[in-house]
């Protein structure tokens, strides 16, 4: 727990290089606001918990700070005020916090987690068994806890090709092509602090993206070559 001094930001500031205006907080965090408590000393801010899946350990943290401040209430609803503020923008401008259209360096260089379920909503989605799944889409390793089951392969065997599931590369933009079965790992990615954003692409423009992905079909063909 973190208690800042809100009458002497300058102070806070100068120790801890945390920039205190508004405007230059990262709000990130507000995102997961859980809980906010005013009492005559300190604003309590709770976050959610939330648990960061890695590979091999899960990272849970909860947080929760506290905010002192002195008991003129103009001042405290001034703060509640900027809090409230900034939640709302969160949520309100999503141009802001959008992938420009056609970005998908995420999709290359990163190989996404799947889970079980993953594995079963992209088999339900390409008409694939999970077994099929797994031996064309799916690297195998199983994590420690059994909650990963490998991760989505790549086009070559270069850590940076892209991802099997990536297309639309001709015009230089890219979409997911199982979008709506994509991984919860591909869900998490946000260009929130990304340092990876094409920013050769317009954030105000529009892109059609094609056809979804199709599996190849196996079987054989007349001549009773393998497909
Ligand atoms: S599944 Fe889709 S979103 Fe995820 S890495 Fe592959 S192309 Fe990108
Ligand atoms: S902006 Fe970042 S998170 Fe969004 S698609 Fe591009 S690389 Fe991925």
């Amino acid at each position: 727990m973190e208690t800042i001094d809100l009458i002497n930001l300058r102070n806070f500031s100068r120790r801890t290089g945390q920039q205190t205006h508004p405007e230059l907080l990262d709000a990130r965090p507000l995102e997961h606001v859980n809980k906010i408590e005013i009492d005559e000393e300190h604003i309590t801010i709770e976050f959610d918990e939330k648990t960061t899946r890695y590979y091999n350990t899960n990272e849970i943290a909860h947080r929760e700070w506290v905010y002192k401040y002195n008991d003129d209430p103009a001042f405290v609803n001034a703060v509640r005020g900027v809090i409230e503020l900034a939640r709302k923008h969160l949520k309100e401008m999503p141009e802001n916090i959008a992938c420009p259209p056609g970005c998908a360096e995420c999709c290359s260089g990163y190989e996404p987690f799947v889970s079980k379920s993953d594995v079963q909503r992209i088999a339900d989605h390409l008409g694939l068994t999970y077994a099929e799944t797994m031996e064309r889409y799916v690297v195998a390793r199983p994590s420690a806890d059994g909650y990963h089951v490998g991760w989505l392969r790549k086009v070559g065997d270069d850590i940076s090709d892209q991802c099997v599931f990536l297309m639309g590369s001709r015009s230089g933009r890219y979409y997911c092509g199982i979008y709506p079965a994509r991984p919860g790992d591909c869900r998490e990615f946000t260009p929130i602090g990304c340092d990876d954003v094409d920013a050769s692409l317009p954030h105000k423009s529009s892109f059609k993206v094609g056809a979804a992905f199709q599996p190849k079909r196996r079987g054989r063909s007349r001549n009773g070559k393998r497909l």
